[in-house]
């Protein structure tokens, strides 16, 4: 080799370096913080006054808050699907709500949002609330190597919870395993015990579903908020050099709702606002190792809920975990109409902040979008395209997170799973009339006849107008029976 081809070789590679440095300082961190059960009102950005929530309320102040953001569906695995695949997850049996014995609902080799970011070159993590099955099949076995998993669907790293903080099994999957199981001790599981049947009981606490065996490997309740924002600070230390994905999924505010003893009666709307609180510390916790580590900069943080906010029941199969009696008055879902599982907008509209400084223009914004959103959004923030199957009904909100002019809104129609399918378009929504004798009696059921709200002036929807306007009842009834048929509904 010549002098002037080593040159020439030499400049390549620099070049080269130089690139792969832009492309990397141009990749931001992100992150993404799922509270459960957290609604509309609970912040005390979104207007809440019997509960403090400082560290969200300064998140707020630094970035964009959205009025209008949903979660995919009013209740936990199908928000969590839609939200991983970009596709809503009624297109797809099986999503509803899991036991712990569940097999994986999300088939290894789609494309998910963590798949995306690592094809991206970032590293990807998990911590926090699963709920979307672990295993080839049901009943999963806890025993063993437990695949497959997030580790399987594009995680790097997985410290989970794995279905919900009041269904069994009670221990912690880190990648493949239990931590911390006696061999001697395995996990079994009965699901056809009912929550609050003596055998249910977990550490005091009624569960649904027995878990025999795995004593050693138990989780301690009032510890849970704790050890997971260790987790997500420990995940963010260690990927401080790369770009980094994180889903960090809280187990704070479901039931059972034991918060850490610094917090019990720390609010003025009981135990619930008390777990508010805690959350609140988890997210300062989080900031300030952005703040330590010189990160805040270059992260892109995203915090929100998976469904409206819900209270409690009192009885023997709960601990008690915040009900009307000891809520003082507090509106968990704001102004809206409906708690979870409701197709009314309280069952999934929900708070939403962004922070990106320099890049998320800091404010308020009124931007219809939704979690189903972050696969497409996440393709146009790396610079990928998608493939033409990949997350069928996710649009790229990247604009609107950014805080963009936009001279269209990035979606324009958004459909809203409760407990019957409603639709978004404009000011518009339409809850279509629940078919007959489907649906739980007494919970969020849907209505008899079509609803229809201007959303724009009954933001509440107090008053049906569909009878005043039957050329909107007929097009969005065709609309959203388009979007069933289509299979897809993004661009
Ligand atoms: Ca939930």
């Amino acid at each position: 080799m010549n002098l002037k081809s080593i040159t020439a070789l030499a400049l390549a590679t620099l070049f080269c370096a130089v690139a792969a440095f832009a492309a990397d300082s141009a990749k931001p961190n992100i992150i993404f913080i799922l509270a459960d059960d957290i609604g509309y009102g609970d912040w005390g950005c979104y207007g809440a006054t019997k509960v403090k929530t400082p560290n969200l309320d300064r998140l707020a102040a630094q970035g964009r808050r959205f009025t209008d953001a949903h979660s995919p569906a009013a209740v936990c695995t199908p928000t969590r699907y839609a939200f991983m695949t970009g596709e809503y997850a009624w297109r797809k049996p099986g999503t509803g709500i899991l036991p712990g014995t569940a097999a994986l609902i999300i088939e290894p080799g789609r494309v998910t949002v963590p798949s995306l970011l690592k094809q991206a070159g970032y590293t990807t993590g998990v911590v926090g609330k699963w709920h979307l099955g672990l295993g080839a099949t049901s009943p999963t076995d806890y025993n063993g190597e437990i695949k497959p998993g997030p580790l399987e669907i594009g995680f790097d790293y997985a410290w989970l919870l794995p279905a919900t903080g009041d269904r069994t099994p009670c221990v912690w999957v880190e990648n493949h395993r239990v931590v911390g199981l006696d061999p001697a001790d395995p996990i079994k599981l009965d699901y056809t015990v009912q929550r609050g049947q003596p055998e249910s009981f977990v550490k005091g606490i009624p569960r649904i579903g027995k878990q025999i065996g795995g004593k050693a490997a138990l989780w301690q309740d009032d510890e849970i908020a704790d050890l997971l924002t260790k987790k997500a600070v420990a995940f963010i230390e260690k990927n401080k050099e790369k770009p980094f994905f994180l889903y960090f999924a809280t187990h704070d505010i479901h039931v059972p709702r034991v918060p850490h003893a610094r917090f019990r009666s720390t609010s003025q709307a009981g135990v619930r606002g008390d777990v508010i609180q805690e959350f609140d510390w988890s997210i300062g916790e989080v900031m300030k190792a952005l703040d330590r580590l010189k990160l805040a900069d270059n992260t892109l943080l995203i915090v929100t809920s998976d469904n409206g906010g819900v209270l409690d029941t009192n009885g023997p199969d709960h601990v008690n975990s915040g009900t009307v009696e000891t809520n003082n008055g507090h509106p968990q879902n704001g102004v809206l109409r409906g708690t979870k599982g409701s197709p009314y907008e309280g069952g999934t509209r929900v708070p939403l902040i962004a922070r990106w400084p320099g890049h998320v223009q800091t404010g308020t914004s009124g931007e219809l979008i939704c979690h189903v959103d972050m696969l497409a959004t996440a393709a146009a923030l790396t610079g990928q395209k998608l493939a033409a199957a990949a997350g069928p009904d996710s649009f790229n909100v990247l604009p609107a997170l950014l805080g963009e002019k936009l001279d269209k809104p990035c979606r324009d129609h958004l459909v809203e799973q409760g407990s019957v399918l409603a639709l978004r378009k404009g000011p518009w929504k339409l809850i279509p009339a629940a078919p007959a004798g489907k649906g739980k009696k007494g919970k969020g059921r849907g209505p008899k006849s079509a609803e229809l709200y201007n959303l724009a002036d009954d933001l509440s929807e107090t008053k049906n107008v569909a009878d005043q306007h039957p050329e909107i009842v007929k097009e969005m009834t065709a609309l959203l029976q388009s979007v069933h048929e289509k299979g897809r509904s993004r661009p």
